[in-house]
């Protein structure tokens, strides 16, 4: 990846143009999604602008990743802030002036600087209360058995032409690209269980 001239990677040059996906499991039915096409390349300038345009949120958003030159990672956060809509003048005010003097957000975890430190640095001057924390993980909700649910889900012309076309099937999580592979038994199953609901909604 190329970088600027402050040691600073240069993730625009590297992303380029395009458009920004945004999906958000809200726990509902189907994930929320949303796109906007990129301002900068720059993730947190791009999500900021996402936030602020399509869901009229103002929001701050910091993201840093710190790289050794032999591209190891030896910190990387982010930190996402998003006001209330009845919050305060004051509290915008205090904010944007603690932003201003926060050093890099990779910086700070480098040397060990909690969620919580950070946060207090940001809201200096504000009374705070944590109401919950949650680690964070690169992970999905996707799952064999909900995957196996969509295919009973599309029908059973669908699966049949599958079963009998390619003798299986492969499916890739749209959100996190993990494969998951059918094969002629699996379909079969899942031809039985497309029967089965059938039979029942036919009581
Ligand atoms: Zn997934």
């Amino acid at each position: 990846m190329p970088s600027t001239p402050k040691g600073k990677l240069a993730v625009g040059a590297a992303v380029g143009k395009g458009f920004l996906h945004i999906t958000r499991d809200l726990g509902l039915k189907d994930p929320f999604t949303g796109s906007v096409e990129l301002v900068s390349g720059e993730i947190a300038e791009d999500i900021a602008h996402y936030l602020i345009t399509s869901e009229q949120t103002p929001s701050a958003l910091s993201l840093g990743v710190l790289v050794e030159t032999d591209n190891s990672v030896v910190a990387a956060g982010g930190l996402l802030l998003q006001l209330l809509p009845q919050a305060e003048q004051s509290v915008l005010d205090t904010i944007e002036k603690n932003l201003s003097k926060l050093p890099p957000i990779s910086s700070l975890i480098k040397d060990g600087e909690t969620p919580e430190d950070i946060i207090n640095r940001v809201t200096e001057g504000i009374e705070v209360k944590i109401l919950e924390t949650k680690p964070v993980c690169f992970c999905c909700q996707c799952s064999r058995e909900r995957l196996e649910n969509l295919l009973i889900g599309i029908g059973k012309e669908e699966v049949s032409s599958m079963l009998e076309e390619q003798g299986g099937a492969e499916i890739n999580c749209h959100f996190c690209s993990e494969r998951y592979t059918f094969d002629k038994k699996d379909l079969e199953n899942v031809l039985i269980k497309i029967e089965s609901q059938g039979k029942k909604k036919d009581d």
